[in-house]
């Protein structure tokens, strides 16, 4: 039995992490869920999963669950960052599910990774900011990261068994790699008219043809910012050269990110586009349980497309890539920006054409500092919010 801690317990990911408990309720047992404000969401897990604590980090949304449980539940309502330290690190929590969105996400991943946990990682926007800290420190405490996100997870499921096991620091040149194929559907604008891209919506940003996220990655997959911090995040999972990462646009969703080998072979893996497949994949790892999905039925899929990414139409995704180039100062301030201007958009505040000039203008201020320290990286965090704000008022 594996005692799981979910973090971003209310929202996609932890509804699918969720689900596939459900489906295997010998295996794995709810010791935590954390979430941020949303309490009814909060309450209703709580009494369908019965979970030993729940943690709210907005401490109003603490008390109001508090006051809402019944006295039959028996869980515990925590709140603060220290009592969030302390789920993560028990030694009673086997394995963290990282699915917090944004950066918020980065200390408590942190921490269980630090505690040497099994930490199943949604939140990729942790890597983003700290990819090679949080990396190597996996490496010393002796943790097993495994990537949820299902393009990682399916370059995970391609790559052989001795680059699984050292993950962040294999060479993946000495075993036969010439490739990763990372791909991307392109998201809902990938055939609309370019002059029309500035008008776009919130609701149409967030309607995805393939897959049903979260509003932040909704919007990222829109911009293929997504794809972006993606590309940053295999980076350092998987610790590529420059020139051995690609990205793919298949607008299909049914191949989920290839391994190109130096013989011509190209592994793929491929599913129906449901996080539950790469979730219970990293849940049961090396084992396989069922995820309540649906096999994937060749007959139906008919054709799968390909085609190269047009910056001109995706200049979300150059950035990011530029900032990989440049370094984790300019993709942590790339992320913050980001985080800003996507929020920005769902606020009506600014144009979906703007995300990709606020991100640009952060970018362009990006210093050399050092980022020693998880406290460095939040506080250049902190410091491209507020050029980001500033740059948003610009705008207006
Ligand atoms: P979501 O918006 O549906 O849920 C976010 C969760 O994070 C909620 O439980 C919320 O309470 C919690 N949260 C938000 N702010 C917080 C804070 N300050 N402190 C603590 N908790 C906070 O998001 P999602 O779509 O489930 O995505 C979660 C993460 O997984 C993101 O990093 C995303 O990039 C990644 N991811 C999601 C998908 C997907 O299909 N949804 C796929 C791949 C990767
Ligand atoms: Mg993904």
């Amino acid at each position: 039995m594996q005692n799981m801690v979910i973090l971003g317990a209310t929202g996609s990911i932890g509804a699918s992490t969720l689900s596939v408990i459900a489906n295997n309720p010998t295996e794995f047992n709810v010791y935590a869920l954390v979430a941020n404000a949303s309490v009814d969401k909060m309450l209703a897990l709580c009494l369908q999963h019965q979970p030993q604590y729940a943690h709210m980090v907005n401490e109003h949304a603490a008390k109001q669950l508090k006051a809402q449980l019944p006295i039959s539940c028996i869980t515990e309502v925590t709140t603060g960052a220290q009592a969030l330290n302390a789920l993560v690190t028990d030694s009673r929590t086997d394995t963290v599910m990282a699915a917090i969105v944004g950066a918020a996400g980065l200390v408590p991943t942190f921490d269980a990774v630090k505690a040497g946990k099994r930490v199943l990682l949604a939140n990729k926007e942790a890597l983003v900011m700290s990819g090679e800290l949080f990396m190597n420190t996996a490496k010393i405490s002796g943790a097993t990261v495994l990537p949820v996100d299902s393009e990682h997870n399916a370059i995970f499921q391609c790559l052989p068994l001795q680059v699984q096991g050292q993950l962040g620091y294999c060479d993946l040149g000495q075993h036969g790699i010439s490739h990763i194929l990372l791909t991307g559907s392109g998201g809902p604008f990938l055939q609309t008219d370019l002059s029309t891209l500035s008008a776009m919506t919130p609701a149409q940003a967030c309607n995805h043809p393939n897959w049903s996220m979260g509003p932040k990655i909704s919007v990222d997959s829109a911009t293929m910012m997504n794809k972006g911090l993606e590309f940053i995040e295999a980076r350092w999972l998987f610790n590529t050269q420059e020139e051995q990462l690609k990205v793919v646009i298949h607008p299909q969703s049914v191949i989920h990110s290839m391994v190109q080998y130096r013989d011509g072979s190209v592994v793929a893996q491929m599913g129906n586009p449901d996080m539950r497949t790469p979730i219970a994949h990293c849940m049961s790892y090396p084992q396989r349980i069922h995820a309540g999905v649906e096999p994937l039925d060749f007959f139906k899929v008919g054709q799968l497309s390909f085609c190269e990414p047009d910056f001109s139409r995706f200049p979300c995704l150059q950035l990011a890539m530029q900032a990989c180039k440049q370094g984790q100062e300019a993709t942590t301030v790339l992320n913050a920006a980001n985080e800003i201007a996507v929020d920005a958009f769902l606020k009506g505040q600014i144009r979906f054409t703007d995300i990709a000039d606020v991100n640009h203008r952060c970018l362009d201020s990006v210093q050399q500092t050092r980022l020693a320290s998880i406290e460095d990286i939040l506080q250049l965090d902190e410091q491209a919010r507020v050029t980001a704000k500033s740059v948003i008022k610009t705008l207006n």
